[in-house]
């Protein structure tokens, strides 16, 4: 049965490379809502569609797209990759309470993968780094400017190592941002992971702070892909 992983975890706690790793493994579907609305927005269509130019010229100001609007288009695309049974994996989203579970006239996201791929089929990854170590990986955190890859810690120079673009920072991992990040992550995530627990849904804590390769080796035991 394709299952549907949802993975948090603080700022640098790996999220984003593990849903890679899991991805590659099991040629499953990494969903990353926040560049999919990009390129929604983006697209030639967007030119021609009265609600996707609403929310392009949303995004492109940095103003947050419509929340119902960004919930059914997740939803709907959730939904063709269940279909296409494919596993799906969602690497720091749903972001908030109401993306996760909507309200009357929403269905929430978490509902409709309960729905698309069975409730016993969802499962959530919480990776766990204590709070030092996470403003240290963002603190030396460099990303590619061409190709968007980050560099790995143990890995040196100004050249990434897929495609030789020149490293940069990203504003995102200014030291004096960290802290709100991480109080983000806890009021914003911990009452999602508590709600899903009550639903039933499985939760995996997994220690995020031994190399890449090995936490993906936890995930892989903890998940049981079938
Ligand atoms: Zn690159």
């Amino acid at each position: 049965m394709p299952k549907a992983i949802i993975i948090y975890g603080p700022p640098g706690s790996g999220k984003g490379t593990q849903a890679e790793l899991l991805t590659r493994k099991y040629s499953a579907v990494h969903f990353d809502t926040g560049r999919y609305i990009e390129n929604l927005v983006h697209s030639p269509e967007a030119r021609k569609n009265k609600i996707l130019s609403r929310e392009r010229k949303l995004f492109d100001a940095g103003i947050l797209c419509t929340p119902s609007w960004v919930l059914k288009i997740t939803r709907d695309e959730a939904e063709r990759i269940a279909k296409a049974k494919f596993h799906v994996v969602f690497s720091g989203s749903p972001r908030t309470m109401f993306e996760a579970f909507g309200d009357k006239k929403n269905e929430g996201l978490v509902h409709a993968l309960g729905r698309v791929y069975g409730k016993r089929n969802i499962i959530v990854v919480k990776l766990d780094i204590p709070e030092k170590e996470s403003a240290k990986r963002n603190g030396a955190r460099f990303i590619c400017s061409v190709c968007g890859l980050p560099r790995l810690s143990s890995v040196s120079g100004n050249h990434c190592a897929l495609c030789a673009g020149i490293l940069r920072k990203r504003v995102l991992d200014d030291p004096k941002v960290i802290p709100v990040r991480l109080r983000e992550y806890r009021e914003r995530t911990y009452p999602i992971i508590a709600n899903m627990k009550k639903m039933g849904v499985s939760i995996k804590t997994i220690d995020g702070t031994p190399l890449p390769y090995k936490v993906h080796e936890k995930i892989v035991r903890a998940i049981k892909f079938s």
